[in-house]
């Protein structure tokens, strides 16, 4: 792949994106509250996905039994509420999640195009900071972790820090994590961090890097540059036009004085 194209990042080619909602693994909230917070989280993306070129998102909530977060050509959601460890993982030392981690989106490339082809998102059910104190769900918090991470779902990287691997045309990496559109992002690495405003939509930044991704466009305030150089090339071919003709309108009665 030409490095300009593999600096835009990784999207999919399918206008549609499915997955299967399974069973929750244990007790506690189950699949119908990730079901529905799913299904407001992907209104969210699709509302927009027309304009930026994204594929919309279709949640089909299934008794199948558990399958693991792994490539087998099946997008799956899982709540964990057993244990917050990979479905292949034998025992907690085996490398169970960070437990700050709220979620974990997967997403499997084809190794020939680079496109996405599948993705697997399991959410953190056993330390959950999407429910209140009295164990029911916190459903801005929750709406606000699924909307970041279908972000991922979409090959979006975080605003800032670590995961940050978005470049400008330069080269350089982008804002540190205290950055005002770093924390305003829908991307920002702590989706719920304590005293920060939960984003339960789209920002532009994210919106403006999938529209160059998937559309190859820039973003809204390129494009209306764009125009803006247009309607001065149309005025100027106007004027140099009206010059031309005043210009031999003016010879051709010289010559006839
Ligand atoms: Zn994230």
């Amino acid at each position: 792949m030409p490095s300009g194209q593999a600096s835009l990042g990784p999207k999919w080619s399918q206008s549609e994106v499915a997955f299967l909602v399974l069973p929750s693994t244990g007790t506690g909230p189950g699949q119908a509250a990730v079901s529905a917070s799913l299904e407001r989280a992907a209104a969210r993306w699709d509302n927009h996905a027309e304009d930026v070129g994204t594929p919309k998102f279709r949640f089909d909530p299934s008794s199948a039994p558990l399958r693991n977060a792994v490539r087998d050509g099946v997008n799956i959601v899982v709540l964990r509420t057993d244990r917050w460890c990979p479905g292949t993982a034998r025992d907690e030392e085996e490398g169970c999640y960070d437990a700050r981690r709220q979620a974990i989106t997967h997403l499997y490339l084809n190794p020939i195009s680079s496109r996405i082809d599948e993705a697997d998102l399991e959410v953190n059910g056993v330390n959950p900071a999407w429910l209140g104190s009295d164990g029911a769900v916190n459903e801005g918090a929750l709406d606000a972790l699924l909307v970041h991470e279908l972000g991922h779902v979409l090959g979006l990287d975080h605003s800032c820090g670590v995961l940050n691997t978005e470049r400008t045309s330069a080269g350089e990496g982008i804002q540190t994590c205290d950055s005002t559109v770093a924390r305003a992002s829908v991307m920002y690495p702590n989706p719920l961090e304590a005293g920060r405003e939960l984003k339960l939509h789209p920002s532009h930044d994210a919106l403006a890097l999938l529209s160059k991704r998937y559309l190859g466009r820039a973003d809204g305030i390129g494009t209306a540059w764009g125009w803006i150089l247009v309607a001065i090339g149309v005025v100027s071919l106007l004027c140099l036009g009206m010059i031309c003709f005043h210009r031999r309108t003016a010879s051709f009665k010289a010559k006839n004085h």
